[in-house]
Parts: C-alpha cells; sequence; structure tokens
C-alpha cells in the first residue's frame, strides 16, 4: 500500500463537543510502516453518506480505513453503507452470530435481539476478532485495494489496528503482551512508564484502566522486542505486576495464600461481600478461601466478629482501631489471615475528618497486623470496586 485514506463515521463527530481522534493514531502506524495518509474525511451516521465517501475515497487511496457505526443500534450503519458503495450484500455470519451469544451468555445476560446487527458482514469480508468489545472489525478486498472496517472506540479500534490490521499491511505478526498492574492508579502507572513510552513508540503501548487495576498491553514487533519491553517495564513496575494476560488478581491473591499454606476469612464493611464474590469467581477458591462475614451494621460487627463496642464508640466504625478488631475477628473464623475493610463509599454520610471515600483495610497475618488507610474519589460503586481491589493487591504483597 502507498496511499491511504480515513473516514472517521459518526454525528458527534459533526458537533462541537467531539473530536475525531481515530485517524491520528491510524496515521502514525501507517507512517511507521511507510504509508502515507493522503486524505481523511468525516461523515454522519448515515448509510448515503458513509457509501458516497467510501466509494470516493476508494478511487485515490489504495488502503481505506473506516472508523466507527459498527455498533447494534440503528444508527450504527457502516456494514450498509460499505455493502451499498460496493454494490455487495450483507449477510449473517453464523459462527459470528454463536460467538457473540457465547459472549453475552459469559457476561451472565441474554442477548438482545439488535446485537445481532454486528454479526453482518460485507461479502467477502474477513473477521478482525475484537478482544476489547463486541462489535468486530472487518477486512475487505475491492480488486487490488483493501477496505476497513473498524469500531470507533479508541481502544477497540487501536487493539483490532495493532493486532488485525498491522500485520496485514506488512506481512508479519505481531505479538502481544498483557502486563496486570494492581495497587496503583492510572496516572502513577502512566507517569512512572514515561520514558518507556518514548523508548518504544506511544504506539507500541496501550494502557487501560480498570479500578484499581491497570493493564499495559504491548505490542512487539518480535520476541526479542517484546522481551526487551517486557523486562523494561518490570524494572519500572517491579511488584506492582501481578500478573500477565489471562492472569486476574484474585488468583494471583488465592495462589499466594496457597503457597503460604494459609487460608484467609474476610470481613467487609463498605464492600458488601465485594472481595468475598471477586475470590469465589476462580475455580478451586476453597483451598485458600474460608469464607467471611459481610459486617455492614455495627450490630454484626461487635456480635459476629468481636469487635468491643466501646472501640466503635471511640473511635467510630471507619477507623483503623475497627478495621484491626474486624481482621482479628476475621482470623477467629479459623483462618491464618484475616481481611477487613470498612469505608465510607458515600454519596452521603463524610465529614471533613473521614471524607466520602475514606476506606481503612486491615490485614492480620500469623504474627503481624498490617493497616492502611485510602482515599478513594469517584462513584458509591467506584469506591467500592477501588477499595475491594487495592484490598486484594495488598493481599498478594
Ligand atoms: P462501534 O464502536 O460499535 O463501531 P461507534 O463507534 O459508532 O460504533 P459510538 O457509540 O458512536 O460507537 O462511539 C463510541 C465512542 O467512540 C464514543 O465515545 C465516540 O465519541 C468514540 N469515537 C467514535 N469515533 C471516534 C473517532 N473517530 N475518534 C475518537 N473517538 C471516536
Ligand atoms: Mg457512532
Amino acid at each position: 500500500f502507498s496511499r491511504a485514506a480515513f473516514l472517521a463515521v459518526g454525528s458527534e463527530l459533526l458537533r462541537t463537543s467531539r473530536l475525531d481522534t481515530n485517524s491520528l493514531f491510524v496515521a502514525a502506524k501507517l507512517a511507521a510502516c511507510g504509508v502515507e495518509m493522503t486524505e481523511k474525511r468525516c461523515v454522519g451516521d448515515d448509510a448515503q453518506a458513509i457509501a458516497g465517501a467510501v466509494s470516493d475515497l476508494l478511487t485515490r487511496a489504495d488502503l481505506v480505513v473506516v472508523s466507527g457505526g459498527l455498533g447494534p443500534t440503528a444508527d450504527d450503519v457502516t456494514r450498509e453503507g460499505v455493502a451499498a458503495a460496493l454494490q455487495r450484500k450483507l449477510h449473517l455470519d453464523q459462527e459470528l452470530f454463536a460467538l457473540l451469544q457465547e459472549r453475552y451468555r459469559r457476561l451472565g445476560r441474554s442477548m438482545p435481539s439488535i446485537a445481532a446487527r454486528m454479526a453482518y458482514l460485507v461479502e467477502g469480508a474477513q473477521v478482525l476478532p475484537n478482544p476489547r468489545g463486541t462489535a468486530p472489525g472487518q477486512w475487505l478486498e475491492v480488486g487490488s485495494r483493501a477496505l476497513v472496517l473498524l469500531p470507533g472506540v479508541p481502544e477497540e479500534l487501536e487493539t483490532i489496528f495493532a493486532l488485525h490490521v498491522l500485520p496485514r499491511i506488512q506481512g508479519k505478526p505481531i505479538l502481544v503482551r498483557t502486563l496486570k498492574v494492581a495497587g496503583r492508579f492510572e496516572s502513577e502507572v502512566e507517569q512512572r512508564v514515561s520514558d518507556l513510552y518514548r523508548r518504544f513508540g506511544r504506539e507500541k503501548i496501550t494502557i487501560l484502566a480498570g479500578r484499581g487495576t491497570v493493564e499495559l498491553v504491548l505490542y512487539a514487533e518480535g520476541p526479542s522486542e517484546l522481551a526487551a519491553m517486557e523486562q523494561a517495564f518490570a524494572e519500572v513496575l517491579g511488584a506492582d505486576i501481578f500478573g500477565r494476560d489471562e492472569a486476574t488478581l484474585p488468583q494471583v491473591v488465592l495462589e499466594a495464600l496457597k503457597s503460604r499454606g494459609w487460608m484467609l476469612a474476610t470481613a467487609e464493611s463498605c464492600t458488601g461481600g465485594m472481595v468475598g464474590s471477586a475470590l469465589t469467581q476462580v475455580p478451586g477458591a476453597s483451598e485458600a478461601y474460608l469464607g467471611g462475614v459481610v459486617a455492614y451494621a455495627n450490630t454484626v460487627k461487635v456480635r459476629l466478629l468481636g469487635v468491643p463496642e466501646e472501640v466503635l464508640a471511640t473511635h467510630g466504625a471507619v477507623s483503623r482501631e475497627v478495621a484491626e478488631a474486624m481482621a482479628l475477628g476475621a482470623c477467629r473464623l479459623g483462618a491464618q489471615c484475616g481481611l477487613a475493610i470498612t469505608g465510607i463509599a458515600g454519596p452521603a454520610g463524610g465529614t471533613p475528618e473521614k471524607p466520602v471515600g475514606t476506606v481503612h483495610v486491615a490485614v492480620a497475618i500469623p504474627g503481624q497486623l498490617q493497616h492502611r488507610r485510602f482515599l478513594f474519589g469517584g462513584s458509591r460503586q467506584t469506591i467500592r470496586e477501588l477499595a475491594a481491589n487495592f484490598a486484594l493487591d495488598l493481599l498478594r504483597r
């Protein structure tokens, strides 16, 4: 390929508040392999406008990249527009349909009927799998030219582009590694790896923030580059990296407990059992997880965990002292390791000394009682998820 064109689809991109940034990413990636972007355009969610723009761009560029409009809703009409431009049919791909159904099943949801729209392919299309979302991309050959359809969500577009589009352009596969970080905020991680962005290239690294976990996706051109990248990240992030690729935080925590021969019990207040729920998602959790108490009301903290009433009265439920007493109470359920979480998830109930987002976590292990105080920001749900994940992180360290 020598000349590339980009088409951004999305009515929101024509209004006043959203700017197309996907073309910048694509232009940088293409430039790195010697393909120049010679033109870009933006149209609304309108099949006719898409068809017109695609036909036109294909007369001047030998690679046309279309972003957006592949979702399930009625305003996602890129498939229809492209089919019209190429005068090809759209057909329901059974394999893709089954895969979508499976994806929804895994999420524990039934597949809404409109989702089937994402299983439609333009005649002759190769599927570009989407590991970050539901709508796959499509690769189409039009004579000697190529037309690529990608979802508009930037992290989905970037991932599919790195995994499935670049290898087709360069004729060589890309290696991918995901490093998983816990116990740090995205901004902290980003700051610490900023030199590595410069060293390896910004487009080779994607950072994906979760609540209390951060994923760094590394794209390398060969095993030696991948090894160099992994080593450089390990040097900068050290023990903050808890695993790679498919590893999950609860899994790693359970492994750490097992390797020490400890059983864990939990005492959760503001997280209401989220840590227990996360741990029991892992098959075989019973080898290291005993169970726990959702100690929401003070009476439960007293009666089931043995937190002294005077400690509650003196320090308040959200305090180091109560967290530590809860962790010791959890151990008395028959565990070597006790984890306790007590905090103010909001939106109401904060005070100047203990604002919303204040969370105390205590971990009792043989001969030692550890405590951390956190101040998290965000909605009630965000604060609860951050508390659960930062608490899990303490258990693996
Ligand atoms: P799909 O991702 O399923 O193909 P879509 O991209 O049209 O469909 P939207 O819901 O319209 O889905 O967009 C998803 C998000 O991606 C929105 O936040 C939107 O602003 C953003 N987005 C879409 N196109 C671009 C673009 N060209 N550059 C940057 N952000 C974009
Ligand atoms: Mg859109």
